[in-house]
C-alpha cells in the first residue's frame, strides 16, 4: 500500500514539473516573439516615404537565447511625427543633401529673380518641429499665391534640416542630429565650440557642438548650400518665445534692421529675450560671417503653433527687405 502510494506522488510531481516547463516555454515564446513584432514595428515607422528609395525593412532575427548584447532593432519610442509633405502640383523639391539616416533634406525654389532669399526651418528637429509645418504651411500658400514673391526676388525654403530628429520625437528627444550634436552650434563660425557653459542654456539632454565646426553632413549640407548661392538675407526659423536674434558676433547692423523689421510685423520680442546663454556655431552667425548682407534666428510663439499669419507678414517684409 505505502508502495502505491507514493509511486501516485511521483506521477503527479511529473506532470506537474512538466506542466511548469511547458507554461515557462510560452512565457519565454511570447516574450521574444513580441520583440520581434514590436522591432519590426518600429522600424516600420521610422521608414517613411521621405527617405531614398523606400526598400522593404529587413526582418528582425529572432533571438531565441537571451543575450547582454543590445538589440540592434531596438529604436527609441516614435511619437507622433509630422508625414512627410508633398506639394500637390506644385514645384519639386531639389534634394540637397541627406541627413545621417539617409533622409534627404529638401530645398523648394519660388520665383526666379536675382535677390535671392533663404528660410531655414526645423533645425532643431522634432523639438521645434512646429517650424517644419510652418515651412509646409508657408510653401503650399506661396505655391497657391506665387504672387507673394517679387519679380526681382527667388526665395529658397528649406524645409526640415533636421529630419532624423524630427522623425525621432516631439519634445526634448527630438532636437539633436543622430550624432547628438545640437546643428544650431556646428557651424565653423569664429566662436565655434565643441562644448560651451550651460547657465542660461538648453540644459534638458546632453548634447554637444559636434567633433568640429561643420562635422554633421545636415550642417555641411546647408552650408554649401549657402556658398552656392548670393543670398542677400536668411531667417532661421526656432521655437519658441524668445523673439528675433540678429546674426554676428556682436550683432551686426544690418542683420539688427532686418530683426526689427520682422519683429514689427510679427510682434516677436525685439531685442530678444537675454536667458544668460552665449550662443556658439550658429547658422546666422555662420551665414553673415560668410557674405550673407543679413541673417536671423526667429523664434514661434510656442512649439505648437505655426503662427502662420504673422509669419506671412514676415515673409513679405523679408522678401522686400534690401541691404
Ligand atoms: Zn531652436
Amino acid at each position: 500500500m505505502a508502495r502505491r502510494k507514493s509511486q501516485s506522488h511521483t506521477w503527479v510531481y511529473l506532470i506537474w514539473g512538466i506542466n511548469g516547463l511547458v507554461v515557462v516555454c510560452l512565457l519565454a515564446f511570447a516574450v521574444f516573439y513580441l520583440n520581434g513584432q514590436r522591432a519590426s514595428a518600429a522600424e516600420s515607422t521610422t521608414t517613411d516615404a521621405t527617405s531614398p528609395a523606400p526598400t522593404r525593412a529587413i526582418p528582425p532575427t529572432s533571438y531565441w537565447l537571451p543575450t547582454l548584447t543590445p538589440n540592434p532593432y531596438y529604436t527609441p519610442p516614435v511619437f507622433e511625427t509630422s508625414t512627410p509633405f508633398v506639394l500637390a502640383d506644385g514645384p519639386l523639391p531639389t534634394i540637397i543633401g541627406f541627413s545621417l539616416a539617409g533622409r534627404p533634406i529638401e530645398a523648394y525654389t519660388f520665383g526666379v529673380g536675382e535677390r535671392e532669399y533663404l528660410v531655414v526651418a526645423g533645425i532643431h528637429g522634432g523639438y521645434e518641429w512646429n517650424t517644419v509645418a510652418l515651412a509646409n504651411e508657408l510653401i503650399t500658400y506661396i505655391n497657391q499665391h506665387p504672387e507673394v514673391i517679387p519679380s526681382d526676388a527667388t526665395l529658397y525654403i528649406i524645409r526640415n534640416m533636421n529630419p532624423d530628429g524630427e522623425a525621432r520625437a516631439r519634445g526634448v528627444d527630438g532636437r539633436v542630429n543622430n550624432n547628438g550634436v545640437d546643428l544650431n552650434r556646428n557651424f565653423p563660425t569664429e566662436n565655434w565650440t565643441a562644448n560651451w557653459d550651460r547657465d542660461g542654456c538648453w540644459i534638458y539632454r546632453p548634447t554637444t557642438g559636434g567633433a568640429y565646426g561643420g562635422s554633421e553632413p545636415e550642417t555641411r549640407t546647408v552650408m554649401s548650400f549657402i556658398n552656392s548661392h548670393n543670398l542677400t538675407a536668411v531667417i532661421s526659423y526656432h521655437s519658441a518665445a524668445l523673439g528675433v536674434f540678429p546674426g554676428g558676433v556682436p550683432w551686426e547692423e544690418k542683420s539688427k534692421e532686418l530683426a526689427k523689421a520682422l519683429a514689427r510685423v510679427t510682434k516677436y520680442p525685439y531685442p530678444p529675450i537675454d536667458t544668460g546663454c552665449d550662443y556658439t556655431g550658429t547658422l546666422a552667425d555662420w551665414a553673415v560671417e560668410n557674405g550673407v548682407d543679413a541673417a536671423v534666428d526667429m523664434e514661434l510663439t510656442n512649439h505648437r503653433d505655426t503662427d502662420f499669419e504673422q509669419n506671412l507678414k514676415a515673409l513679405k517684409v523679408f522678401l522686400n527687405w534690401r541691404p
